[in-house]
């Protein structure tokens, strides 16, 4: 207890970010980017904006990008919300749609800042663990006091969830809001969108750090009822007026508006993403049927915790989660064919090495 600090600052246990590996030569599996550049519409805009007057504030309400997301959503701008960052548009959304006093639900094995939001804003929660095949515990989650959250593709599993099991949980839980986060969705499985026209407690979240390649320029937001997306604002408006600068807000714009790029590329992550599944197999692992850019993988003989390990000597960084549910598991996020390449070249040794009881390591 550090008696200078707040009661809030005392109790906060931050979330833990993958390793960035600033300057180090290495194949970088573990924080779920994609593995191809913006699209070069994107570096086209950029360089206009450096040329534009950054003395000044960037919009406080994006109007361009709202309005862009709306059409390629095919919703209106008035039901867009931006942030800086999924988990942003996420932390404001656990303050205007959860309470103090009754209990949240999402899932035991999940995003991990969902805990720590929920720790941060005194909001009481309950983990539902997940079914034997690590799908939704759906009957679960439908029966909720305070609201749901849960991604769909879930992380850390990849597992994607019918529309008609969210369908279900947004149902059972009218007037309490249920939050569909989104963040993998582009890579697998059908989104939650369809469901906004029928149900008011639905919010969804997407950022654009995964399929879209800009995880470093921080967009992310939030798509829902008109209602809603006031909500957001008001705590937005509370916050910070100016959470996207104004290099985020014209790349943003550049790269929803170049749909073929954002479609082959997308689509190059889910051919490697199978092809990678095949070879995870032949050689042992067992590999959940994954709908997003990762596959969490485990192997029967060797601790997650050691192979890791053995990677990261090799400037290979793949994610381990030291948590007792996930601890026999890593995360390995799909990068270019090259790379995975080179990450099976290394995991063969690794594999052979260990089943063969050699004492390299
Ligand atoms: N949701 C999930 C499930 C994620 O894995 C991530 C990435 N760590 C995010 C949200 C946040 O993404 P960002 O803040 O980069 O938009």
């Amino acid at each position: 207890m550090n008696e200078l600090w707040s009661e809030m600052a005392n109790r906060t246990e931050p979330y833990q970010p993958g390793e960035q590996a600033t300057g180090l030569d290495c194949i970088k599996l573990n924080t779920n980017e994609n593995p191809y550049p913006p699209s070069p519409r994107v570096f086209e805009a950029l360089q206009q904006a450096l040329s534009s007057d950054l003395r000044k504030y960037p919009e406080a309400d994006p109007q361009e990008l709202r309005q862009t997301l709306a059409d390629f959503h095919e919703v209106t701008a008035e039901q867009i919300f931006i942030g800086n960052g999924s988990d942003e548009v996420l932390a404001f959304a656990f303050m205007a749609f959860f309470s103090t006093s009754k209990p949240i639900l999402f899932p035991k094995i999940t995003y991990s800042f969902y805990p720590t939001y929920a720790a941060l804003f005194n909001i009481p929660y309950t983990c539902v663990p997940l079914c034997k095949n690590f799908t939704l515990d759906v009957e679960a989650l439908s029966k909720s006091e305070g609201g749901v959250i849960f991604p769909n593709p879930n992380a850390p599993t990849g597992i994607v969830s019918p529309l008609q099991s969210v369908e279900r949980i947004v149902k059972e839980n009218q007037g309490r809001v249920v939050i569909i986060d989104e963040a993998y969705i582009d890579f697998g499985g059908q989104s939650a969108i369809s469901l906004l026209s029928s149900f008011e407690n639905v919010l969804i979240t997407r950022t654009m750090s995964k399929s879209r390649s800009l995880a470093g320029l921080r967009i992310g937001y939030a798509i829902g009822s008109v209602s809603m997306i006031d909500a957001l604002n008001r705590i937005k408006n509370s916050f910070n007026s100016y959470t996207i600068d104004q290099l985020a807000l014209t790349a943003g714009i550049a790269s929803v508006k170049d749909e073929e790029y954002f479609k082959d590329t997308v689509q190059a992550i889910i051919r490697t993403r199978e092809q990678s599944k095949k070879v995870f197999k032949s050689i042992g692992f067992t590999v959940l049927p994954s709908a997003a850019n990762f596959l969490f993988v485990h192997h029967p003989e060797i601790p997650a915790r050691q192979l890791h390990k053995i990677l990261r000597n090799k400037q290979i960084l793949v994610r381990h989660f030291q948590k007792p549910e996930t601890e026999e598991w890593l995360r390995v996020t799909i990068g270019t064919d090259k790379e995975m390449e080179l990450f099976f070249q290394q995991l063969f040794v690794a594999v052979d090495a260990w089943t063969n009881k050699s004492t390299a390591y």
